[in-house]
């Protein structure tokens, strides 16, 4: 027996979450401010409710998905809108802030709250590569787990509501940090006719070797002690010189070089050049001064 659930938003992404359900077997009712989108679902099997309140009333699980955190609240938090008793999953994208204050206003108003990210998109919605992130009461995650595991690899990363959004743009810059250093490389190669296409399998093998470092660099985070093992940061920071060289010779974009050894220069100068990479955490973890 597959529990009821009810979606609101039917954009991009909450007709993908609204399919995953119905594919998994979950009665499915949905909502969407603009009715026609509800209609290649409707064929799919799902119901639509007429209002808000019906879509609410439908299942005791409820997952909004819209376009931010204003227009969460702009449709559920009119006074005429019925929470109480109900589990609130919101899956919109945010700040960690906005989480925490849309968990206020709705435990407030009698709801379960639980917020969550996405860190997929649609066409993976309901497949292992989903990879969706909750955080709020481990009791309210439990008991929604068997329906929102239809989406993907559901995790629960605490109670804290506003954890899900943190590690979404954690992940995030992890992201783009990776892409912007492949892009540097090729750039700089391209200046030398090696192609975006020969070099990426060199800069996918050091991505993934240098990903491997990191559990053991978290180990000296975490004992904050930066014994240089491998390499002190000031044999670093004199390559860090070499790539600021071939970048200007070459005539391309230095500003994240210039950045990266930066950073290194001002932790050498406090005295960290002995000590190993991870000691960076100290110029990351002080507010900056520009
Ligand atoms: P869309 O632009 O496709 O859909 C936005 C949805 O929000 C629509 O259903 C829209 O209704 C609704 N909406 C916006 N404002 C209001 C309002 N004031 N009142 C009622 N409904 C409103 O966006 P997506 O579906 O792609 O994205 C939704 C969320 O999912 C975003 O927070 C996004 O960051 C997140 N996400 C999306 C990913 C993606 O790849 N698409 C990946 C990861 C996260 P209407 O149809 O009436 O306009």
């Amino acid at each position: 027996e597959n529990a009821p659930v009810t979606v609101i938003g039917l954009g991009l992404m909450g007709q993908a979450l609204s399919r995953a359900f119905l594919k998994a077997g979950h009665p499915t009712t949905v909502w969407n401010r603009t009715p026609t989108k509800a209609k290649p679902l409707v064929a799919e099997g799902a119901q639509v409710a007429p209002t808000i309140n019906d879509a609410l009333k439908a299942a005791p699980l409820t997952i909004v998905c819209l376009t931010d955190y204003e227009a969460v609240h702009e449709l559920l938090g009119g006074s005429d809108i019925d929470l109480d008793g109900t589990t609130l999953v919101n899956l919109t994208s945010g700040t960690s802030a906005q989480a925490r204050q849309a968990a206020q206003w709705i435990e407030q108003r009698g709801a379960r709250y639980l917020d969550g990210a996405i860190m997929a998109a649609p066409p993976a919605i309901g497949t292992a590569e989903a990879v969706i992130l909750h955080s709020g009461p481990q009791r309210d995650f439990e008991a929604s787990k068997p329906t929102l595991d239809a989406l993907g690899m559901i995790t629960h990363l605490g109670a804290d509501h506003g954890l899900a959004s943190l590690y979404d743009v954690a992940g995030l810059a992890m992201m783009w940090s990776v892409l912007n250093a492949w892009l540097q490389g090729t750039a700089l190669l391209q200046t030398a006719g090696v192609d975006a296409t020969t070099f990426a399998p060199f800069a996918q093998q050091i991505a993934t070797g240098v990903a491997e470092w990191l559990p053991g660099y978290a180990e000296q985070i975490a004992d904050n002690a930066f014994p240089a093992e491998v390499s002190a940061l000031e044999t670093d920071a004199r390559a860090m010189a070499h790539l600021i060289d071939e970048t200007k010779a070459a005539g391309i974009n230095t500003e994240l070089p210039t950045l990266i050894k930066k950073m290194a220069d001002r932790s050498i100068s406090a005295g960290h050049g002995k000590e190993q990479y991870p000691v960076l955490i100290e110029e990351f973890t002080h507010p900056s001064d520009n």
